[in-house]
């Protein structure tokens, strides 16, 4: 199949030089291109430029974009996609006052996930996880990574890989794994952390390598769940098994979780509602992303990430949507790009970068997503027409977005 989009509008990040990830005030410098077009073949983007170069050749199909924006489609480098049951009632509580702690008493939070995705079947699981998958497609959603951490025994957290396994087939949206086992210390374990340490690290590792379940590991370090040195043990133990880290940090505490996940060569560190000078130091002479996640501080009414003073420092920052049942029951990036520029200051070029290319490094799919370049994967997406790129974020709710193409397929 050969389409042609015409008279498109403007054409965002088309460069055929795309660097892997984009940091500090090159943010800003997002590639336009006005009254273009771009040629896809099967897969792939074949072409693109000005329309007075568009080719005469006839294609199988034509898209006329006039007055509409051309993007590559979101890297959702961070989501929990995977789950039993969403948790309204807790949503309730939370309204009338019932602190965290008092629901987790209750039986809520990630322990409640846990019970639920215990007890449910591997394909209930998967219908629904194909269904969000579905949903935030239509969002402009086109590379994803999806997470384990609501099982929680060997078990139950190799059903949940191999729901993201089988959802790698069902799709061409391309899906990476993260293990993350260490999610929350199981009820089972509570007076044994050393026990499901070594319930990781001697059963479920093994295990998932064997069958090539995962890409990622994944660790909650945070006073509420692990420790740095227990981060640090399961780091070097998924490297053991080829998994890179992909960690989670800095949401509450700043307690060396990203010294440490920098010193292990981690892909990205996730949350950074807080951060002080030393890590920031840290990060940018490092190759590891941030990644922000503003729908969990706006949906628990928390502090939002200093994304600001992070790109002025000169970091790279990506935007994921970290949907999940308990912090972010949503995956629609259109409203992280809105946080991002209402809560974070962040400008629209900076917020688009972050969660296109700068997502795509955040999941190692840079080479191949995250920029419309030659030979890259025609992942896009085709807006309504509108005037300018600060529509997106300013129209909040909105669906602006018309069209979304998948391995050139729309
Ligand atoms: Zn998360």
């Amino acid at each position: 199949m050969r389409t042609l989009i015409r008279n498109i509008k403007t054409l965002l990040l088309g460069d055929d030089q795309a660097p892997m990830m984009v940091k500090g005030a090159a943010m800003q410098n997002l590639p336009t291109l006005n009254n273009a077009f771009v040629w896809v073949e099967k897969d792939k983007i074949v072409d693109w430029g000005p329309m007075s170069e568009c080719p005469v050749a006839t294609p199988d199909q034509t898209i006329d974009a006039t007055g509409a924006f051309v993007l590559p489609t979101w890297c959702d480098s961070h989501t929990h996609l995977v789950f039993a049951a969403t948790r309204e009632g807790e949503f309730i509580d939370k309204i009338q006052g019932v602190s965290y702690e008092e629901i987790a008493r209750k039986g809520g939070g990630i322990l409640n996930s846990a019970q639920r995705l215990q007890n449910t079947p591997q394909e209930v699981l998967l219908e629904a996880a194909y269904k969000r998958l579905m949903e935030v497609k239509n969002y402009g959603t086109g590379a994803i990574e999806i997470k384990s951490g609501y099982g929680l025994s060997l078990a139950a957290e190799l059903k949940m890989l191999r729901v993201i396994q089988q959802l790698k087939t069902m799709t061409k949206i391309p899906i990476k794994a993260t293990f993350l086992g260490a999610h929350a210390l199981p009820l089972a374990y509570k007076d044994n952390r050393a026990g499901y340490l070594q319930l990781i690290i001697d059963e479920m590792l093994p295990q998932i390598a064997e069958e090539g379940l995962a890409d990622y590991i994944d660790v909650f370090c945070e006073k509420v769940a692990f420790s740095v040195a227990e981060t640090e043990q399961l780091m070097e133990a998924g490297a053991r098994y080829g998994l890179k880290p992909k960690i989670h940090t800095n949401q509450f505490n700043c307690m060396g979780g990203i010294q440490a996940s920098v010193a292990h060569q981690a892909i990205s560190v996730d949350h950074l509602e807080v951060i002080n000078e030393e890590e920031i130091a840290c990060l940018l002479a490092s190759d590891t992303m941030a990644t922000l996640l503003p729908s969990a501080p706006f949906f628990i009414n928390d502090h939002y990430p200093q994304a600001r003073k992070m790109i002025d420092a000169g970091m790279a920052v990506a935007l994921a949507s970290d949907y999940n049942p308990g912090s972010t029951p949503s995956g629609k990036i259109p409203f992280v790009l809105s946080l991002a520029c209402i809560k974070m200051k962040m400008l629209p070029e900076e917020a688009i970068f972050a969660a296109t290319l700068n997502g795509a490094y955040a999941m190692e799919e840079a080479h191949r997503l995250g920029s419309i370049s030659k030979g890259k994967l025609a992942n896009l997406i085709i807006t309504k027409p509108m005037d300018s790129i600060a529509y997106m974020p300013y129209a909040f709710g909105s669906d602006w977005i018309d069209k979304v193409m998948i391995s050139g397929e729309i």
